[in-house]
């Protein structure tokens, strides 16, 4: 496993390869990895050449979020990639090489609508910033195929469609399931902010998820089952319930009543000041 922090290291690398014959699959995260992160890396296909990235992009951080004390643990995360054995190269620019000529003031490609519900509202711009780094990392890594998890469904969808508009020659998009903890909460590098007592409390979210998707199964109402869901997250003592939504998994808008087919059952929490996020692919039939 080679640590390569330029660009131009990283292409020589990846051309040789390539030239080789090599597929190229490239996995972008900010570190402070954990099972949920190493478990994409298994993902990747047999006899590829696997990228994996870590960079914590400001331009996705908003003015107050945690952008200075997001955990960099980079000593941590090379030892576990160094255990698993299956990352090629571990790319880790500096800020310098991803933004030389400072941060830009416009962003693009913009995410439009989709960047400015549900996590949007929350977090301005979040998606813009993440658009931006996922585009200029694929330009430069070009992979054959990229992965993702499942686990933050909006980004997801953006990263689709930016591939779609983008990138012509196509890259393929794998989607990792979300790793959990025994207890079902999912698991994520801000968990680490949870107090003591939020965290007993975590757990809750994925068992209300669950619960709705049982209801819904049996043959509760849409609309119900999601009011229903509302109220008992509302009732977790230290949560904050910021959206509990269905949307159709093929435009990520709010499905109505009527639906069928896939969707996702979106939710974001903040929990004792930490803000959580989970979702549950669903696929709702129609009435009997
Ligand atoms: P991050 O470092 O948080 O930007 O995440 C990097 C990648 O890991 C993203 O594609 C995430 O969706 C994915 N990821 C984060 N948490 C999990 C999890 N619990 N299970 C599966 N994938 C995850």
């Amino acid at each position: 496993m080679k640590l390569v922090h330029t660009v131009e290291e990283l292409q020589k690398i990846i051309s040789l390869e390539r030239n080789s014959g090599r597929k190229i699959t490239f996995i972008p995260t900010m570190g402070a990895l954990h099972e949920g992160h190493l478990s994409l890396i298994d993902l990747a296909p047999q006899d590829s050449f696997v990228v994996l990235s870590i960079f914590v992009n400001p331009t996705q951080f908003g003015k107050n979020e945690d952008f200075d004390r997001y955990p960099r643990t980079l000593e941590d995360d090379l030892a576990k990639l160094q255990l698993q054995n299956q990352v090629d190269v571990v790319f880790v620019p500096e800020l310098e090489e991803v933004y030389p000529a400072g941060v830009p003031e416009t962003l693009t490609p913009r995410a439009g609508a989709v960047g400015s519900v549900f996590e949007g509202v929350a977090r301005p711009g979040h998606f813009d910033g993440m658009l931006h780094i996922v585009h200029w990392f694929f330009k430069k890594v070009q992979p054959d195929t990229a992965i993702f998890g499942a686990k933050d469904a909006q980004q997801l969808f953006l990263i689709r469609r930016l591939v779609k508009r983008e990138f012509d020659s196509g890259i393929e998009i794998l989607e990792g399931p979300t790793v959990r903890e025994a207890d079902g909460l999912a698991l994520s590098s801000r968990n680490r902010y949870l107090s003591s007592e939020a965290r007993l409390q975590a757990p809750s979210i994925h068992q209300e998820l669950l619960t709705v998707e049982q209801k819904i199964a049996n043959g509760v109402g849409l609309n119900d089952a999601l009011a229903e869901g509302r109220l008992a997250l509302s009732a977790i003592p230290l949560a904050k319930l910021d959206y509990l939504a269905l949307v159709d998994k093929s435009t990520f808008q709010p499905v109505n009543s009527g639906f069928t087919g896939e969707a996702q059952l979106i939710v974001a929490v903040v929990l004792d000041g930490v803000r959580l996020i989970d979702n549950l692919n669903l696929t709702i039939q129609g009435a009997a």
